[in-house]
């Protein structure tokens, strides 16, 4: 099997703390410990609805949302290395389907994520000041989003 790096760009000490947790089977019971719940955004109509709510409180002046919804897409996650790809041009939001079973908080990181794609194209100081801004603990949330697209690509289910 190929070991896949997930906290490829990421600094040492990131490394140091979680990769032990993919090494020795942990992350299952790590990310339960922290989000004892999943959340309850399943239709596409919820989970337009959910963006908005973020985008009004947050980026009322931005043009609005043309489409929220759910895609079939084992990747989760654009890395800190940006190979994600942005329709951000279109203002569209697309939020892979594993992330129904998911914590909030990485539903709404990635929410946030995209929005914040709408002002800033690439991901730059002011991009991830934009995201900060919307979601405090957006970075400790974007590395547990890692971890549990390593428990996605084991086929294993965290709720
Ligand atoms: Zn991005």
């Amino acid at each position: 099997m190929t070991k896949i790096d997930y906290f490829q760009g990421y600094p040492q000490n990131i490394r140091d703390q979680f990769e032990p947790l993919i090494k020795n089977g942990e992350v299952r019971s790590y990310l339960l410990n922290k989000y004892p719940i999943g959340h309850q955004i399943n239709s596409d109509k919820q989970l337009y609805e959910y963006a908005n709510k973020l985008k009004q409180s947050f980026m009322k002046k931005s043009p609005p949302i043309t489409k929220v919804k759910y895609v079939k897409q084992k990747n989760l996650i654009f890395t800190a290395l940006g190979d994600h790809t942005s329709i951000s041009g279109k203002h569209e939001i697309r939020i892979a389907v594993c992330l129904k079973n998911a914590p909030e908080e990485m539903l709404q990181m990635l929410v946030v994520h995209e929005l914040a794609h709408f002002q800033e194209k690439d991901h730059t100081r002011a991009f991830y000041n934009l995201c900060v801004h919307m979601q405090p603990d957006y970075c400790d949330v974007e590395v547990d989003t890692l971890l549990y697209q390593s428990m996605v690509d084991q086929d294993e289910k965290l709720y």
